[in-house]
């Protein structure tokens, strides 16, 4: 086995990839101004500074990324990274 196929090993990995894998531009709640800006990998990166204001859903649980690093949580772009939900507070 690969330790890059493990979630340990691709948690604090290349986070470019990850960018690459993220669906967020296909969710509804995914913005124009997210576009513009090339917002993505909320669940690492944390919420959007303010191009997302309201939450229409959430489609990371079909994410490749999510069952790759373990995220347990959703809505990243309005609350907050994974860790920082884990955590139990807002990341501003
Ligand atoms: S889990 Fe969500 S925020 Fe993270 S990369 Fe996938 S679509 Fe983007
Ligand atoms: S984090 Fe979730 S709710 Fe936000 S844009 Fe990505 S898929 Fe949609």
């Amino acid at each position: 086995m690969n330790a890059s196929d493990t979630p340990a090993g691709t948690m604090g990995g290349n986070p470019e990839q990850l960018r690459q894998e993220c669906i967020c531009p296909e969710c509804p709640t995914y913005t124009p101004c997210a576009r513009d800006a090339q917002e993505l990998l909320y669940c690492v990166a944390g919420r959007s500074p303010r191009c997302i204001t309201e939450d229409l859903g959430c489609i990371c649980p079909t994410c490749p990324v999510a069952d790759r690093i373990g995220l347990e949580h959703l809505t990243f772009c309005l609350l907050g990274s994974e860790a920082a939900q884990r955590a139990g507070r807002d990341a501003r």
